[in-house]
C-alpha cells in the first residue's frame, strides 16, 4: 500500500528506470499483485498514437515468442499490432568468406513465426498504456535518482526533478521500498549506489545502424551475413522499409557516419548482399560501440538488477531485450508468489532465489555470443571451413535445427510462467 506524509512516500516496490524492462516488471506486478508500485523515469517516450504514421525510432528490437507471450500477457501486445510491428518467419545466417548457410524456418517446428521486429518507443509506449491504466502503479517522469541508502528492512531513495541543478534540494522527494529494482540501463545508478561490480568489455566492432527504404516490397525473413570485418543483417519493417545493422571497427563506422546520404546509399549497395536489391532512401542514422558487460551479483540488501542494468551483450543475435524481459518475467513471479503467500518480498533468500534462476542462463548467453564473434574473425584457412561445416550442419541436420530455433525464440530451458 502506498503511504505518504510530508515529503516522503512508501511503496512496496520502486522500480527505478522505465524503459522496456523496468516497464514490463511493473505491468506484471500490477496484473498479479495488488502491491503498491512506483516507476521512475528520466524521460517519458514521445506519444505515437495508435493508427498514426510518425517517423520510425533507429532503434529496433527482435522480439522472441516468449518476449511476446509477456506482452499479450499484461494485455500490451495488441498496442504493438496497432502502432507497428513487422512478423518474421524466416531467419538466414551465412557465412560470407565460404558456403555454408543456416536457414531457420517456423514452418519446420510447426510454429506460424519466429517472432516480431518492433521499434523500441513501440515497445515502451504499448507497455506504459498499461502503466498508465493501473492503479496501482505510479509513474513518475523527469525524476532522477541522486541517493540510496539501504537498511534491513527498506530502501530509501532521494528523487530530485531530472533538470534541477546538484546542488538544488526544493524537488526532492523521500521514497521508502521493500523492495528496489534497478532497470536503468547499462550505466545503472542503482548498480552504483548498491556498490556492485560490472565486468565490462568492449569489443572491437561498433555498430551502424540505419532505417532505409528499399525497392523491393520486405518479406518475412531477417538475414545475417558473417563477413570477417563483422556481420551484416537485415531486419525488416512494415512496409518497404528495413532496418540495417554493420557491424565494423571505430574508424571505419564513423567514416561511414560521415557520409552524405546519397554517397552511404551506394557504399551500402556495394558492400551488402546482393539480394538487397536497391535501396531508395536513408531515413535514419546511428552508431553505437559495442560493449559485453555481466554485474558480479544481480542482488544486494532489497535490490535487484534486471535487463542492461545486469548484464549487455553483443547483439548479433538480437538477444539483450529479450534476455532483460526473462528477468523481469522470473523477478515478478518470486515477488508475486512471496506476496501472495503473504511472505516479505525483499527477503535475501527470494533475491538470491531470482539470481540463481538468471544469472547462469545470462552467463551463456554472453559466452555463446561471444564464441561466435571470435568464430568469425579472420581466420586461418582450415577453421574456416571448420566454421562453414558447422553452419551447414547445423542446417541439415533436424533437431539440432530445432533446438538452436528453440532457443532464439525463447521458447526452451526453464522459463517463467508469465512468459510461457
Ligand atoms: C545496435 C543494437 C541493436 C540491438 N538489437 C536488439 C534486438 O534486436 N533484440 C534484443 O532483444 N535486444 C537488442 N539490443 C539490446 C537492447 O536494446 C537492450 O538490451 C535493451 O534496450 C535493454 O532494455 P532496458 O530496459 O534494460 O534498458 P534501457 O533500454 O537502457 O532503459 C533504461 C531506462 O532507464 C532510464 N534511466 C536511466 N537512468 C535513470 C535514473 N537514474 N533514474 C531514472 N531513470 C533512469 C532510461 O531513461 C531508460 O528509459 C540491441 C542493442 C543495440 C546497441
Amino acid at each position: 500500500m502506498q503511504v505518504s506524509s510530508g515529503n516522503q512516500i512508501d511503496f512496496d516496490v520502486v522500480i527505478v528506470g522505465g524503459g522496456m524492462v523496468g516497464s514490463m516488471v511493473a505491468a506484471l506486478l500490477a496484473q498479479h499483485t495488488d502491491l503498491s508500485i512506483a516507476v521512475l523515469e528520466v524521460k517519458r517516450p514521445d506519444a505515437f498514437e495508435r493508427g498514426s504514421s510518425p517517423d520510425y525510432d533507429i532503434r529496433v528490437s527482435a522480439l522472441s515468442i516468449a518476449t511476446q507471450n509477456m506482452f499479450k500477457k499484461v494485455g500490451a501486445w495488441q498496442g504493438v499490432l496497432d502502432r507497428r510491428a513487422c512478423l518474421y518467419r524466416q531467419m538466414l545466417v551465412w557465412d560470407g568468406e565460404e558456403s555454408g548457410k543456416t536457414h531457420f524456418k517456423a514452418d519446420d517446428i510447426g510454429a506460424s513465426e519466429l517472432g516480431h521486429i518492433v521499434e523500441n518507443r513501440v515497445v515502451q509506449l504499448a507497455l506504459l498504456d498499461v502503466l498508465d491504466a493501473s492503479e496501482n502503479i505510479d509513474y513518475r517522469s523527469g525524476v532522477r535518482l541522486r541517493k540510496c541508502v539501504q537498511g534491513t528492512d527498506a530502501v530509501t531513495l532521494v528523487t530530485a526533478s531530472h533538470s534541477a541543478a546538484a546542488d538544488d534540494t526544493s524537488s526532492e522527494l523521500t521514497i521508502r521500498t521493500r523492495l528496489l529494482i534497478g532497470a536503468d540501463g547499462a550505466r545503472s545508478s542503482v548498480r552504483e549506489f548498491a556498490n556492485i561490480a560490472m565486468h565490462t568489455d568492449s569489443y572491437e566492432h561498433h555498430a551502424l545502424v540505419a532505417t532505409v527504404t528499399t525497392a523491393a516490397e520486405q518479406q518475412d525473413i531477417t538475414w545475417q551475413r558473417f563477413m570477417p570485418t563483422g556481420p551484416q543483417a537485415l531486419l525488416p519493417l512494415s512496409g518497404s522499409r528495413a532496418s540495417m545493422v554493420w557491424y565494423h571497427n571505430a574508424e571505419e563506422i564513423s567514416r561511414l557516419s560521415a557520409l552524405d546520404d546519397a554517397s552511404f546509399l551506394q557504399e551500402m549497395m556495394a558492400t551488402f548482399p546482393e539480394k538487397l536489391g536497391e535501396l531508395t532512401s536513408v531515413l535514419q542514422r546511428g552508431s553505437f560501440p559495442i560493449v559485453k558487460a555481466h554485474a558480479d551479483t544481480y542482488i544486494a540488501n532489497r535490490i535487484a538488477l534486471v535487463g542492461d542494468a545486469a548484464h549487455t551483450v553483443h547483439p548479433l543475435a538480437g538477444q539483450g531485450l529479450n534476455l532483460g524481459m526473462l528477468d523481469a518475467a522470473s523477478l515478478a513471479e518470486l515477488v508475486a508468489d512471496a506476496h501472495a503467500a503473504g511472505n516479505d518480498i525483499g527477503t535475501r533468500r527470494l533475491l538470491r532465489r531470482y539470481e540463481r534462476w538468471r544469472r547462469g542462463d545470462n552467463a551463456l548467453m554472453i559466452t555463446a555470443l561471444d564464441g561466435f564473434y571470435h568464430a568469425f574473425k579472420p581466420q586461418p584457412q582450415p577453421f574456416r571451413k571448420l566454421r562453414s561445416t558447422a553452419l551447414s550442419i547445423a542446417d541439415n541436420a533436424g533437431p539440432v535445427k530445432q533446438i538452436i530455433m528453440k532457443y532464439a525464440m525463447g521458447t526452451s530451458g526453464d522459463l517463467p510462467r508469465y512468459a510461457k
